[in-house]
């Protein structure tokens, strides 16, 4: 179950990431800006895998360890998303709306 588990009709909801490199799904920052630590196990920096709890073959090494400011960062992307998705939900009852305004226009 994500948190971006809801969906848009086709082509209002814009993919982050399209452009760019998709942000770090650890602390949400694009890989410039990246805090994460690098894991002392895989050495990998902002690998999900290392926050997670040890099965499925996944790294796990950094479980339970994610500082404040991963945290924080990562909340931080979680509002922008939503956020963006809100203003793209408005913009398509705009759209809707302004579609609707134009039919009932052209009744009379
Ligand atoms: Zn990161
Ligand atoms: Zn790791």
């Amino acid at each position: 179950m994500s948190i971006f588990g809801w969906s848009y009709p086709p082509g209002c909801h814009s993919v982050p990431g399209d452009e760019a490199d998709p942000p770090c799904e650890v602390c949400g920052m694009f890989p410039e800006d990246c805090i994460c630590p690098e894991c002392p196990r895989c050495e990998e920096i902002g690998s999900l895998g290392c926050y997670q709890e040890v099965d499925l073959g996944v790294c796990g090494e950094l479980f339970g360890k994610k500082t404040l400011a991963q945290e924080l960062a990562y909340a931080q992307f979680l509002a922008r998303d939503a956020y963006q998705q809100w203003q793209d939900a408005e913009s398509y009852v705009d759209y809707l709306k302004s579609l609707t305004a134009e039919q009932e226009e052209n009744e009379k």
